[in-house]
């Protein structure tokens, strides 16, 4: 029997937990959110995601070698793992959700190591990474045979897939119209209000929260492990056909380097940096003339040889807050005020990365609380 829903938030998180909620056509699902798909604002991480598949959630410690690939270890490394196949299934056969398959580097720097950055990547620059039999083509790049930027001191090399988030998440509100959602506007001061903004008029029985960064403040949350991780960006023209990253730079420990090559036509994403408990929403001209020239630095096929940052064609610059949390992502069940709520946020770096298996994750506990409701009936 089917379920009166509410999802709060309409960033990845929300739009995909409703998805697969919905692709059910059990429940009668209504979105409520302050922003949506074609929103650019500070309170809204999604838009400025690169966004590629990087894994970097460590299996548990103490697992043994032989299991690091058959077991999931932490929640979150399954997370990571459970959203590749979906991922991978859409570069493969639907290419209107604006995500296509690209050959990925990793530069690994002995000295990043205990960096903010550096601390970041531990997993991802990994040899013996988890995910090795996860992407396709993961091979261990060498000094003899590849040709290493200055400085690097190894890396990986696999297939991922890079997600243009402009035409993704609107896609994804879309498949949400298709199977029956209803989305609205709206701003929820107290996430029990929530219950009373069903598009049916009546109580829903449950409420999803998926408002990110907004859970620090959101009344009956106001969870204070969140904190933001500011993330700089540019987006712009100049075509790689390449997605590359370094494990840190020498202008300072929470500056990254990376390229992401969104796919149809959605410019090339140059970053960035990871500045935990910075709130500003606007860009630092200084860090993006370093973040051009550091990316230009790793792939001079930018710009045509011997141009510099004057070369790349910018579309924009932008700030994004990443929505770190204390603790790791808070996938979890709750009564607020009487209210049923099952959490989803808190996703830091990797919103794209564990979408699939965190909105699977909810939608169980989701089964779950409706399922115990019904029995108490
Ligand atoms: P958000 O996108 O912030 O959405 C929150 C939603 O809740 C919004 O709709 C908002 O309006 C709504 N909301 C909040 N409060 C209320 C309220 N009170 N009432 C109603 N609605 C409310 N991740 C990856 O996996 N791969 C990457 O390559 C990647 N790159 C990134 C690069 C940058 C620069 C940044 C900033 C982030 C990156 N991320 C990446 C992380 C990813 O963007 C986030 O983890 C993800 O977008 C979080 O999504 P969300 O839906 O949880 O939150």
């Amino acid at each position: 029997m089917g379920s009166n829903i509410v999802v709060v938030g309409a960033g990845v998180t929300g739009l995909t937990t409703a998805l697969l909620l919905a692709r059910e056509e059990r429940h009668s699902i209504t979105i409520v959110a302050k922003h949506m798909p074609g929103d650019y604002d500070i309170e809204y991480a999604s838009p400025w995601a690169g966004a590629n598949y990087l894994p970097i959630h460590p299996p548990s410690p103490g697992l043994m070698e032989k299991d690091r690939v058959a077991k999931p270890g932490t929640p979150s490394q399954s997370y990571e793992r459970d959203t590749w196949p979906e991922l991978a299934r859409l570069a493969q056969d639907l290419p209107e959700a604006g995500v296509h398959f690209q050959d990925t580097v990793i530069y690994r720097r002995a000295k990043d190591k205990g960096t903010a950055v550096g601390d970041w990547f531990a997993e991802l620059i990994n040899e013996d990474a988890w995910f090795k039999d996860v992407v396709p083509d993961f091979r261990i790049l060498s000094k003899a045979k590849d040709k290493l930027p200055e400085g690097v001191d190894g890396g990986t090399a696999f297939t991922s897939v890079c997600i243009n988030t402009a035409l993704y998440l609107p896609w994804l509100a879309s498949q949400c119209l298709k199977h029956g959602v209803v989305i609205h506007r709206g701003i929820v001061s107290h996430i029990a209000e929530a219950t009373h903004l069903h598009h049916s008029g009546k109580r829903a029985e449950l409420v999803v929260n998926c408002t990110g960064i907004s859970s620090l403040h959101l009344g009956g949350v106001e969870d204070k492990a969140i904190y933001p991780a500011r993330g700089q960006i540019v987006v712009v023209r100049n075509d790689p056909h390449i997605m590359a990253s370094t494990s840190g730079t020498d202008d300072g420990p929470d500056e990254a380097t990376y390229i992401m090559h969104r796919a149809a036509g959605g410019g090339c994403v140059l970053g960035g940096c990871l500045q935990k408990d910075n709130w500003e929403s606007q860009p630092d001209p200084n860090l993006a003339i370093r973040i051009m020239k550091r990316a230009i630095e790793l792939c001079p096929k930018l710009v045509p040889e011997g141009k510099g940052i004057e070369a790349l064609s910018i579309i924009r610059h932008g700030v994004g807050l990443r929505p770190m949390r204390t603790g790791g992502m808070r996938v979890e069940r709750d009564t607020i005020d009487g209210v049923q709520v099952v959490h989803n946020y808190g996703h830091g770096g990797y919103g794209y990365q564990t979408s699939y298996g965190c909105a699977a994750a909810a939608k169980k506990l989701v089964d779950e609380t409706l399922g115990q409701v019904r029995a108490r009936l």
